[in-house]
């Protein structure tokens, strides 16, 4: 049996970890479940799954969380110290699939605790690399990561030495407004940005993935995942999602990672690794789809793209103003505050006024993401819609 914490758990990527749990009950136990303020999805999957722990974040939440577990003997917790609790229980296994910079204590946990961290909340490599890499090397953590173009990059690094590689290229669909014009982008409201073509996902990943910006996120999460210079990472926009990432070797050799867009491929990865486990993901019959195509990113209509990666080659505490800034910007743009196009105004801004020295310590890098909020904040109050 595989003891296992879901941090995140009502979540997209939360429910598809606990799809594929509950399809194998004989296989894992779940110790501890984490939400922000979903109580009902939270204590359902609690009560489901025998879970021995569940959390909320929001301590407002507390004594509904109880009621919904009434009965039951499923301890209820609440605050952002009782999640970062619940991830160094000391689980086999950690899916850390919190979204934004609210997972980075929570991750560090895990990562000190040793085990297997399965990692989906980007943000915590983008805002502090270094200092999540430096603990779980420390501890002995397995990281082994979830977003799917990382999980496809791992598993075609097939053991060659890392000098043998030559580039490793990430895949983006594009999103909704791969071929939308700069002027009909003056106007996308959330609702469209949010509906991404091919993936089901959270809000701020769907609108992340729309601007570009997440593809920007992935290249400095893979900047820091696998032993490869920034200038060997390139991005192709691939519309089909077939292809979920690339490493090219000295040699010639492309090895590509396909299947359907469906988390629960790259989610199971992590879980069976180095096994591998059934899933009910639709099988990809490539007969039927006919073609894959790829074509370069255009930088001019998602300048979000060119922002991170500048960011990841100036390094320091660029990266962390970037995340920060578009988290406010992109909470922005859901709330109606913003328009779509001055999402990757507000994170330029926000790193053109911002510049500290590079942070230490993650309380470092938290002080900075703080900095840079209250920047972005401000920015955005100047935006009229
Ligand atoms: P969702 O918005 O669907 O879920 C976020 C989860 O985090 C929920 O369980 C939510 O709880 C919880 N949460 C939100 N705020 C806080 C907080 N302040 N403290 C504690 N918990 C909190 O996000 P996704 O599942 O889409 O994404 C999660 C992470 O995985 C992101 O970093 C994303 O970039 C990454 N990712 C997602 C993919 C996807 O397919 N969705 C693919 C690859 C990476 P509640 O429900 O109570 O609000």
């Amino acid at each position: 049996m595989k003891r296992v914490t879901i941090l995140g758990a009502t979540g997209s990527v939360g429910t598809s970890t606990l799809d594929l749990i509950e399809r194998a009950p004989d296989q894992f136990q779940v110790v501890a479940l984490t939400a922000n303020s979903d109580v009902a999805g939270l204590a359902r999957a609690a009560l489901r799954t025998n879970a021995k722990l569940a959390v909320v974040a929001d301590p407002a939440c507390l004594q509904q969380l109880r009621n919904a577990l009434a009965g039951s003997a499923i301890e209820a917790r609440a605050g952002p110290e009782a999640v970062c609790e619940a991830a160094g229980m000391g689980a086999d296994w950690t899916m850390a699939a919190i979204v934004g910079t609210a997972g980075l204590r929570p991750v560090m946990a895990a990562l000190e605790t040793g085990g297997t961290v399965a990692l989906a909340n980007k943000e915590a490599l983008v805002s502090a690399g270094e200092i999540m890499t430096a603990a779980a090397r420390t501890a002995g953590t397995t990281l082994l990561p979830v977003d799917s173009e990382h999980n496809a990059v791992f598993q075609c690094l097939d053991g060659t030495a890392p000098e043998r590689v030559r580039r490793i290229i990430l895949t983006a669909s594009g999103g909704p407004f791969r071929e939308t014009s700069l002027q009909d982008m003056q106007g996308i409201s959330p609702a469209q940005a949010i509906a991404h073509p091919n993936w089901s996902m959270g809000a701020k990943i769907s609108v992340d993935s729309a601007t570009l910006m997440n593809k920007g996120l992935e290249l400095i999460e893979a900047f820091h995942l696998f032993p490869v210079r920034a200038d060997q990472l390139d991005v192709l926009v691939h519309a089909q999602s077939v292809v979920h990432s690339m490493v090219e070797y000295v040699d010639g050799s492309v090895l590509a990672q396909l299947g359907t867009p469906d988390m629960r491929t790259p989610i199971a990865y992590a879980l069976a690794w180095p096994d591998r486990m059934e899933t009910p993901c639709e099988r990809l019959d490539l007969a039927k789809i006919g073609r894959l195509d790829f074509e370069e990113p255009d930088y001019i209509r998602f300048p979000a793209l060119k922002l991170a990666r500048e960011a990841l080659a100036a390094g320091g505490a660029r990266p962390a103003i970037l995340n920060a800034a578009n988290e406010v910007a992109v909470a922005a743009f859901l709330a109606g505050a913003v328009k779509f196009l001055e999402i990757a105004a507000i994170v330029y801004d926000t790193l053109a006024r911002y510049d500290p020295a590079a942070p230490q310590s993650l309380d470092a890098v938290l002080a900075i993401d703080a900095e840079a909020r209250a920047r972005a904040a401000e920015r955005v109050k100047d935006c009229v819609v």
